[in-house]
This record gives C-alpha cells, structure tokens and sequence, in this order.
C-alpha cells in the first residue's frame, strides 16, 4: 500500500496564515539573530523511491512553523518513519541537519530535499540551517526485561516468529534496528512459492513444462545423493501423472524440493560442492503450502493467479493482494499486536549472551544511546537477515563470483548488513554457504532496485543486449542469468515488452511496484515506442539489430524451439505495440550463507549440536538453498521457518 495522499500536520506548532505579509526581508536575520523568512506557505518536490514526494512548509518571519507532507507514491510502512520524523526533528531543532532514516533513505532525501527548496523560496538561509545542530536527545535509561522469548529482526521471518510464538503462549518482545518494522521483506516482490492444488488448477501444463517434467525421469537416482529417495518418488509421481492422461498441471512437494535442491546445488571458485540440506529442503517443500494456510489465517490474502516468478522454474508463485511484500509485514505485524508482542524499534542488538552454553538473552542498544538488556528465559530468535548491504563481508567471503566489487549496488535495505551472523558466531554457531551470494539479474542499474520497470511472468520476458542481441535462456536460474548478464557491455542488458508482456500499462498507471509508468518513461527506466525500430533509435543499438532478433524470438515461440539458448517456456509472441524496454543491470540481492540450523530451526555448533536457546530463521541461516535461491522460494522460507522457530523457542525449557 502506497502513501497516496499522506497528510499529515507533522509540526504541533499553529500554523500561520498562508501567504501572510511580507514582515521581514528575504534572507535577513532578526533581532535574536534566528534565520529569517518571508512568511507564508510554500511547496517543493523531492526525488523519492517511486516519484515526486509533494512537501508544504509553512514559514513565521523567524521559523520553520510546519511541514505538511502531501502526494506520493513511497511504501507506507517503509517509508512512513521518514515522511513523519524528518519533518518533525527540522520543525523541532529548526534545522536542516537532520539524520536520514536508516531504511528509508531516499524517502528521507526526499522530504530534506524539498524542505530546503522551501526555504530557499521563503528567502531563508539552507546553508546556515544544514549547519546548525538540533537539540541534542538525552541519553535514554537504561532498559532491562524479561519474557519467555526475544526476536531479533522485524522482516519477515521475525514477526512470523514472534507471532507463532505468542500464539504458543510466549510472553516476547521484538526487537528492531531500524524506525520501521519490515526488513528487505516489505520491500522484495513478495513472491512465494508453494504447491497448490486449488489455485494451480487454472494452469495449464503446456508442452514446454511436460518436456521438462518428462527430464527428470532420465535423471539416475545415484547422482542425486541424500535426494536420491525424494526422485525417486518423483520419478514414481510423474509416471503416474503421465499413464492418467491428465492435462491439468502436475506439480508435488518432491518436484518443489527437487528443484530446489537442483536449483541450489553448485560449485565455487575453489571447487567445492554445495547443495540443500534434505532435511531443510523437505521442511521447506512440504512446510510452504501449510504456512501460506497459516498467514491466510491470520488475515493475508493471495491472488487466485498463479505465475512463475523470474527463476522460480515452474509456476508455482503466489502473490498476495497486498502491494509487493508489504501485506506480509502488516498482516504479521497487526497480529503480533493483538497477541500483546511488545516491539521495541530503533533498537538494535549487539550480543548474545550465552550463560553456562545456553543462550539467555540479548544485549542491545537504542537509538538514542540507551543500554538495553533482554532476559529470554526459553529462547532468543535470529532474524536480523544476511549481509547484502555489507560489502566488506561480501567480500570477505565470496568464494563464487570471480569478482564483488565493493560497488556493487544491491536491492536490500542498507540494515542488512550480517549483525546476526557475526553475533550468531561469537555465540558458537556454526557458518554454512558463506560463500555464496545472489545476484539478482534484473535490478536497477544505479540503484540496485527490483523495481523501476516492466514486465511479465519469466516465460514472457525476453533480454537482449546493448546491440540489441539475446544472451540466454530468460528462464533459467537466477546465477545464471546473472553470470550472463555480467558478461554483456557494461553489464547491462534490456527486459523487451510488449503491451500485453508489459501488463498492459496505460497513461497515468502504475506498474506491479507502485512505480508510475510516465515518470518511468521521463527517466529514461523504461523506454516506449510504436515500434522496434523506434526502441532502438531511443537507446541506441544498431538499426535494425532488435527488430530481427525478436522477428526470430517469434518465430522460435511458434516452432516451441530456442536453438540458441534452449528456452522453452514461452509468454506469447511480441506483436503488439507499443513496445517497452527497461533498462537492467545485475545487483546483490539475498545472501545465501549464514547460521546453520535443523529443521527445528534449532542453531547449531561446529559439531552439529543445537546451542539449547538459540534459534533463527530467514536470510541469516544457510544450508536450505545452499548456493543459488529459487526465485519465489525466500518468502516461502521466511514464513516456514520463521513459524518455526517460534514454536520451537515457545516450547523449549
Ligand atoms: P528476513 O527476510 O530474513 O526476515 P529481513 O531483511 O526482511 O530478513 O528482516 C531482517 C530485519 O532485521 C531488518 O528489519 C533489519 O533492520 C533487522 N536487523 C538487522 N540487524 C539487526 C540488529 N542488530 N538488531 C535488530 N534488528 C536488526
């Protein structure tokens, strides 16, 4: 959900008439020697995540009176501490020198932005107002509690797990580094994954998927390890699927596990092997439908249409009727609220203690300095999520990508920055997958973002190059589509869309994110043409070049054949203008390492032996997806996992 018009009047001062009289000159200073303006009322815009963000300020002869936040566009929930606090630290320290909000940053910049636009119009000083320091907060008390379980992390497997563990009984408090619950959850597309009788019904099973059904009856048992006995049954479930006759879609918990475990199974730079712990693997496949029966029960609601999210490999992903992740986040959150989870923000931890080899509790500090020790007489739950806005750590332990340059944009939250992994270490776990790192192929090429663009389900796209030239298989995994992409001139590549594959956007829409197409269109994120030829006029490739390379894609959709990279499953041809490219580039998107855990979400040490205490859940664990994450299998994950460890921190002694 958007922030569509949020009003708010943010300063408690009284507002002033609107365009009162000139009492003062531009630019002079009055007798207290305070910043001077022209008094009245006066409107900017700044740059925000999804468009203008529409900023009111309100000015006496001496002081910034109000800020009314107008118009946007930005992620409710994400954005609101920004939009809310900012304006009210300016109007209370009568400065500009006010901290963004970790998390939301660009909404942050935004609200700064136009503020000091408005002061400029009101003749006032911007410079002397970035210089001057607002009141300075006191040092806040010192915090001490005791419940039965403490979450550390407000995403998604954190308020899952807190939920579930109030719904055990718990007595838990949560805590959260940023101002705003909701972690790179609120912000991911809210894909998830599970196996759906009811919903997938209305899919067809094409020809394509049956080829790729029919491959895995080739495939020998004896290669696949521990998951030898789960293709078995696979194998066995196919078989039958095939002698019924059936045309509706075939899709099973071992096909979902398989895949995964396929999807997951690769080898780094230094030849190590890496695939999915089975038991983890299996606790996800079978665990996903149940846990999307249980969100659905707490009030979330999913789409009827079943799609297959980029890299996800068989439609199987669902999306709730919620904006991207947000409905996630507060579906989960109003439910910890009602089942008295108390929620500590801006607080974040910096230790576990660890009494005797048990794990008793958390150390933490808040925002405004203040010590906070949490007592856990059952439990403390890690799910502070991974490391992608960490690039020293990428760094440090990237073993898969020949290169992870330190600038290397990524989609997460600038909190993801691996606390949990470094507090989860020093406590005894053990790291799993540490090497390994997604990048996510289709991300903004400046700022990391999934969004910013248009298109389809990942059958439907189609990526070409600067000259205007495909380079892989559009439906394959996301490291290989990555590792692809990398290799292109300046690692940039273009999602090609037709009106239908683009979603049909019409003047003035939105796009899937939120995004608003025209101003996507102004900003040269997207670009939009009658034909072809004028795509690659506007962008630049060779004249020509697109328009035979999708002349060919067409032609291979009506063959069912992609002798260059062997795609198969194919959207419907692109025919129908006008036409849209959106400009991609490769960035870090969901760390795959982290604590290893079983599948009671249980931590564990060196010697794989759970520390009594110590759960966690969602990105900072490795070992399910090992080294490449399916797309659409991260929620699924999360919510699994994150219920979990709830439960199991719930009924630990
Ligand atoms: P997941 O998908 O695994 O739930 P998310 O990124 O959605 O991961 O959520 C993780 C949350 O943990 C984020 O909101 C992040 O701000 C929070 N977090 C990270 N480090 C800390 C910390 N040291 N203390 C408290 N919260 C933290």
């Amino acid at each position: 959900m958007k922030n569509n018009a949020f009003r708010g009047l943010i300063a408690g001062l009284a507002c002033v008439g609107i365009a009162a009289a000139a009492l003062v000159g531009c630019g002079t200073v009055d007798s207290a020697g305070t910043a001077a303006y022209t008094p009245g009322t006066y409107t900017a815009v700044g740059q925000g995540n999804f468009g203008d963000v529409e900023v009111s300020v309100t000015f006496s002869a001496t002081k910034i009176v109000s800020i009314t936040v107008g118009e946007n566009s930005e992620t409710s929930g994400l954005s609101d501490p920004a939009l809310e606090g900012i304006p009210a630290a300016i109007v209370k320290g009568q400065t500009l020198a006010v901290d963004t909000v970790s998390g939301a940053t660009h909404s942050s910049e935004a609200v700064l932005t136009a503020v000091a636009d408005c002061v400029k119009q009101a003749g006032g000083d911007v410079e002397a107002l970035k210089a001057k320091k607002g009141a300075k907060t006191a040092k806040g008390a010192r915090i001490e509690k005791s419940v039965d379980v403490v979450v550390v992390g407000g995403g998604g497997a954190g308020l899952a797990a807190a939920v579930s563990a109030a719904q055990s009984g718990a007595k838990v408090v949560l805590i959260e580094k940023a101002s705003a619950l909701g972690g790179n959850t609120i912000r991911a597309g809210g894909a998830y994954n599970a196996v759906d009788p009811a919903r997938q019904k209305a899919v067809k099973m094409t020809a394509p998927l049956l080829g790729d059904l029919k491959s895995f009856l080739d495939m020998d048992e004896k290669s696949f390890g521990e998951f030898g006995p789960t293709l078995a049954t696979l194998k066995g479930q196919i078989r039958d699927y095939l002698a019924s006759g059936s045309t509706a879609l075939f899709d099973s918990v071992e096909l979902h596990a398989i895949q995964t475990y396929l999807g997951g199974k690769r080898v780094d730079l230094e030849g190590h092997e890496i695939h999915g712990n089975l038991e983890l693997v299996k606790t996800l496949t079978s665990g996903a439908p149940e846990a999307l029966g249980w969100l659905e029960s707490l009030g979330l609601t999913f789409r009827d249409e079943i799609s297959t999210v980029l890299g996800a490999l068989w439609p199987r992903t669902h999306g709730s009727t919620y904006h991207v992740g947000t409905g996630f986040i507060s579906v989960l959150a109003d439910n910890a609220a009602k089942l008295g989870v108390e929620i500590m923000l801006d607080t974040k931890a910096d230790e576990v203690i660890v009494q005797k080899g048990r794990v008793v509790g958390v150390k933490a500090t808040k925002a405004d300095g203040a010590s906070v020790v949490l007592k856990a007489s059952k439990g403390v739950v890690m799910a502070t999520g991974g490391y992608g806005a960490n690039p020293e750590m990428r760094a440090k332990y990237n073993t898969y990508w020949p290169s992870m340059p330190l600038t290397m944009p990524t989609t997460n939250t600038a909190n993801a920055t691996g606390d949990g992994i470094v507090m989860g270490e020093k406590a005894g776990a053990k790291l799993i997958g540490m090497g390994f790192v997604q990048l996510m192929p289709s991300s903004h090429p400046v700022s990391g973002a999934l969004s910013g663009g248009l298109w389809g389900s990942a059958e439907s796209q189609v990526f070409v190059n600067k000259q205007g030239k495909r380079f892989v298989n559009e439906y394959a995994e996301r490291d290989v589509l990555a590792s692809a992409a990398l290799k292109q001139t300046d690692g940039i590549f273009y999602i090609i869309c037709d009106q239908d594959s683009a979603g049909n956007p019409q003047p003035g829409s939105k796009n899937g994110w939120g995004d608003d197409v025209d101003t996507l269109i102004k900003n040269h994120d997207v670009y939009k043409a009658d034909t072809l030829a004028g795509l690659e006029q506007q962008i630049g490739m060779p004249a020509g070049s697109l328009q035979a390379e999708i002349a060919k894609y067409n032609g291979y959709i009506a063959s069912g054949a992609d002798p260059d990279f062997g795609k198969r499953n194919f959207g419907a041809p692109l025919v129908k203008p006008p036409f849209y490219a959106t400009i991609r580039s490769p960035s870090v998107h969901h760390t795959m390492g982290g604590l290893a855990i079983d599948e009671l979400a249980r931590v564990l040490d060196a010697s794989g032996k759970a520390i009594p205490g110590f759960y966690a859940a969602g990105e900072v664990t490795g070992g399910i997806h090992a080294g490449n994450r399916l797309g659409g299998n991260a929620i699924a994950d999360i919510m699994v996992f994150g219920r979990i460890a709830g439960a199991s921190a719930a009924s630990s002694r």
